[in-house]
């Protein structure tokens, strides 16, 4: 371990509930061995925090995130939807990254998958615009601004560039939906003209759903609009084996959160059982959005070595580790 660290950041640490608490202290015993400064400052969210102070999201926490150069945030129990979705609001996060990644001796269906999924998040099917019904049943409306749709899209090709893919996939359904589909599109061969370096393609989105099964290893980037992007993130999650070892990210112009798919899992609470995996991966997603790189790498191989190994691994990955001796191992591979 080094004495003087280089980079510094500040970093806003919500763990929220249940194994929210104990994936976010593996995490940042991992981090604290990097050669990097972190300065934690701490906001509470959730449904502890909702019956302590009657509200799940308090303003302090939303400074803090606002504050930091990233956040981090462990899980919410009940109350996650409303959090996550405030917060994401609060700081205008367009872009939800869902990775999919194999990993060995996990249930991941497949050996060589590796891509990324990056969903719109502010619009589209999911501003859930159907507040009255009419005489005939129910209405929702589903907007697609040239604005958001061009952003989430350069964001994807950024993103490539930045990490080396070579492909970017845009998924939709212009056949049905010719006119917001239709835009979106368009937007994106648009954008693709000014990263000639990067290759194209586009796909129906349920053309798409049974790719990922038949042929997943050939995705790459795929960027898409915000209801399939939610449904194609969770089959990639099925795809890699479940919950424990999913991480994403939300960014935003004003703040970045990364955190675990899975939640508070209040069935193994605070009973040292809790894989840090989905966690720590959030952490290394936000050590690259942070520009540090190598630090990432590092973190990634020695929880890489300890799924190889497969001598320490959690009760979800089939061992009977505790969450503490997990962590304390993958602290040795750093
Ligand atoms: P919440 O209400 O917070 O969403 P939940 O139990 O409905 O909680 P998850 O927390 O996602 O949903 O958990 C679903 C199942 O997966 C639970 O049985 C849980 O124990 C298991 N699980 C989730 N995350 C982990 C993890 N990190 N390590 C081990 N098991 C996990």
């Amino acid at each position: 371990m080094s004495t003087s660290k280089t980079n510094s950041y500040k970093i806003a640490v919500v763990p929220g509930d249940g194994i929210g608490k104990e994936v976010m202290q593996a995490t940042l015993d991992v981090l604290n061995e990097l050669d990097i400064d972190f300065e934690y400052i701490y906001g509470d969210a959730g449904d502890e925090c909702l019956e302590k102070t009657g509200t799940a999201l308090p303003k302090e926490t939303l400074d803090i995130i606002r504050d930091s150069d990233a956040c981090l945030f462990g899980a919410a129990g009940e109350t996650a939807a409303d959090v996550i979705v405030k917060i994401r609001q609060e700081m205008k996060m367009f872009a939800n990254l869902r990775p999919v990644k194999a990993y060995p001796n996990t249930n991941s269906l497949f050996e060589n998958i590796d891509f990324m999924i990056v969903r719109e998040n502010t619009e589209g099917m999911y501003i859930a615009d159907e507040e009255s019904y009419t005489d005939e049943g129910a209405v929702a409306r589903r907007i697609i601004t040239r604005e958001a749709e061009r952003r989430i899209i350069d964001y994807a090709f950024q993103y490539a560039k930045n990490n080396n893919k070579s492909k970017v996939t845009a998924v939709h359904k212009a056949n049905v939906l010719k006119k917001t589909d239709g835009l979106f599109r368009e937007i994106f061969y648009e954008v693709a003209k000014e990263y000639p370096e990067i290759a194209t393609e586009d796909f129906y989105v349920d053309a798409t759903a049974m790719y990922l099964i038949t042929q997943p290893e050939s995705f790459e980037v795929i960027v898409t609009t915000n209801l399939f992007g939610d449904i194609l993130s969770d089959e990639g999650a099925g795809l890699v084996g479940g919950l424990g070892l999913i991480p994403s990210a939300n960014i935003g112009e004003d703040g970045a959160l990364f955190e675990p798919v899975h939640g508070s899992a209040p069935d193994i609470a605070g009973q040292n059982k809790a894989n840090p995996i989905a966690m720590m991966l959030s952490a290394i997603m936000m050590l690259r959005y942070l520009g540090e790189n190598q630090a990432a790498n590092i973190f990634e191989a020695a929880i890489l070595k300890v799924l190889n190994d497969a001598n320490i691994l959690t009760g979800d990955l089939g061992g009977s580790a505790t969450t503490a001796e997990l962590t304390a191992e993958i602290k040795n591979n750093l």
